[in-house]
């Protein structure tokens, strides 16, 4: 498919040279460099401190093979992973990997329902989790009948494996063979550009091709002595590809840290003299503005790397500001579905308000919305992007897939943009549903299916409010259910127990008449949009 003769003028190609990528599993291409790095740190645990080199990451890994082909997992089989940025994760993710099995990744601040609708839909046999979350443990599995195991990296908890059996689980796994073009390594989850979140099926050749790619691009950024910190989630496929596959093969040292808070994040970048950090847009705005900054000695940073949503000129230009020259900023702008990457701002040549160049081995077609005509460079239209990245497809959802992929393979992203003549690309605004608190996704779909369970309420639309810290905020509009009284505090305390935090409706809550729909009953968002306008203009 990749060879696929592009012959057009219409799209745009990379400017970097196409690389080869090799016909194999993402873990058994990553066990070399593990066994190079020899005794070299790759992980730092940045609560304990514990520091493991690559020759014992490379052991745990194939330690975990061997204990999961023990538990009886064969290839195919689905493992749900619940963990925070924790050392244990880059061991589990590739040991799940090495023996084919596929890793499908959450956020341990859902819900139960939350985990059924999205790990619960891709069957998992085995469910690794960590101990902070074994208030979960028993709703999990009951919601999750396929689940036959729960492993916990943490404290022993009854009932449950714990991590270190892992650990003391001799080397001995099958020489599985992989087809790295059709065999799912990882399952993370996105509503795309409408709907519910769907299970991301991405190969070992999405996430091989991904990391090369990336690689291609910013090994000049980067020496073997790098220190990077690890506060992107891991389970987030911009964490995943930037400390499990591109760190682990560059050998560049990562500091994993379970949960953001700027003190501890800040503390560890003076403690372990880190250079690189990875972020989303609220984090660039602490190193732009925060004052709590000037406390810690962050001499040693010299890249803020910015990805997961938009990241403003003027909160870039006020971190050049108060730094100088000395820390640079670079962006990359991509989706789950490309595994993520799709454009990075290269070292020393950026331009403002550009997300970056179109990375190696990557085509894109800018195409205009209503009328499926092709634009030129500087013309503004859906960014849609092809390449060995793009996903296989949404799990068990060709219809969502089809939507999604045309018939030239393109993934139409939902979000519009223009590339300039010189091949940078500026992302100017979203057509698709999604909305994007700090980085994360809240479907907006989701929260309207729930809220329309409340008894009081009879119609809602949910659509995200600009916010400069956090890029948005969920906000719904309800209408009322005839002759019915309810409170925002009331909707507000209902909806919280049944959501992750980063869901919640900030954006408020506002009580109008009539949701605009169209004469099929879709939610007329920009219509939507344009009302919140114009009442808060006459206000
Ligand atoms: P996710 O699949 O969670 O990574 O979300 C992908 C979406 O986040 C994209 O389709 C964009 O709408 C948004 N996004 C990611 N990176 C950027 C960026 N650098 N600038 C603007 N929007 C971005």
């Amino acid at each position: 498919v990749e060879n696929f003769e592009l012959n057009s003028d219409k799209y745009f190609y990379s400017t970097f040279p196409e690389i080869s990528i090799p016909d194999q599993s993402l873990t058994s291409y990553l066990l070399p460099y593990l066994q190079r790095h020899g005794k070299k740190t790759i992980t730092i645990d940045g609560v304990t401190g514990r520091e493991y080199s690559g020759l014992e990451i490379k052991s745990n890994i194939e330690k975990v093979a061997s204990f999961l082909t023990k538990l009886g997992l064969k290839k195919g089989d689905v493992v749900g992973v619940i963990l925070q940025n924790v050392p244990e994760y880059l061991m589990i993710f590739h040991g799940i990997l090495l023996i084919g099995c596929v890793a499908s990744t959450i956020t341990g601040d859902y819900q139960i329902e939350e985990i059924k609708k999205t790990i619960g839909t891709v069957n998992p046999k085995l469910l690794i989790t960590q101990s902070i979350f074994q208030d979960k443990i028993a709703g999990i599995t009951k919601e999750i009948p396929s689940i036959q195991n729960v492993v916990v990296v943490g404290d022993v908890i009854p009932n449950t494996i714990p991590f270190q059996t892992a650990l003391d689980t001799p080397i001995n796994y099958p020489n599985v063979k992989i087809n790295s073009y059709e065999d799912l390594a990882v399952l993370p989850f996105s509503s795309g550009t409408t709907g519910l979140p769907k299970g991301v099926m991405l190969t070992h050749r999405n996430l091989l091709s991904n990391m090369l790619q990336i690689q291609a691009v910013e090994s000049p950024t980067y020496t073997y002595n790098e220190v990077v910190i690890g506060v992107i989630p891991y389970f987030h496929i911009y964490g995943m590809i930037f400390f499990l596959c591109v760190c682990v093969k560059a050998g560049i040292s990562s500091v994993s840290l379970p949960r953001f808070d700027a003190l501890s994040f800040l503390k560890l970048i003076e403690k372990y003299k880190v250079t690189i950090t990875f972020i989303a847009p609220p984090v660039a705005i602490l190193f732009a503005k925060s004052p709590v900054v000037d406390k810690f000695d962050i001499s040693s940073l010299r890249v803020l790397f910015s990805g997961a949503a938009p990241l403003s000129v003027s909160v870039e230009n006020a971190i050049k500001q108060r730094f100088g020259g000395r820390i640079h900023i670079k962006q990359a702008y991509g989706l789950s579905e490309a595994s993520p990457a799709i454009v990075i701002t290269p070292y020393g040549a950026n331009k403002p308000g550009t997300s970056g160049m179109l990375l190696p081995n990557q085509v894109l077609k800018i195409q205009d919305i209503a009328t499926g005509e092709i634009k030129g460079a500087g013309e503004l239209g859906e960014i849609c992007v092809r390449g060995p990245n793009i996903m296989k497809g949404y799990f068990n959802n060709p219809k969502a897939t089809a939507e999604m992929i045309d018939a030239d393979r393109f993934l139409h992203t939902g979000d519009v943009g223009r590339i300039d003549k010189d091949g940078y690309l500026y992302i100017e605004d979203r057509v698709k549903e999604l909305i994007k608190y700090k980085g994360f996704q809240v479907a907006p779909a989701e929260l309207e299916g729930l809220l329309l369970k409340h008894e009081k309420i009879s119609d809602v639309g949910v659509i995200g409010i600009a916010d400069e810290v956090s890029g948005e905020l969920p906000r719904a509009y309800v209408v009322k259910q005839a002759n019915q009284q309810v409170t925002v505090e009331e909707i507000q305390t209902w909806l919280n127990g049944q959501i992750a935090h980063y869901k919640r409706l900030r954006g408020g809550i506002i009580f109008i008449d009539q949701i605009p729909r169209s004469s099929s009953g879709k939610i007329l968002r920009r219509e939507l949009k344009a009302k919140v306008l114009s009442l808060e203009q006459s206000k």
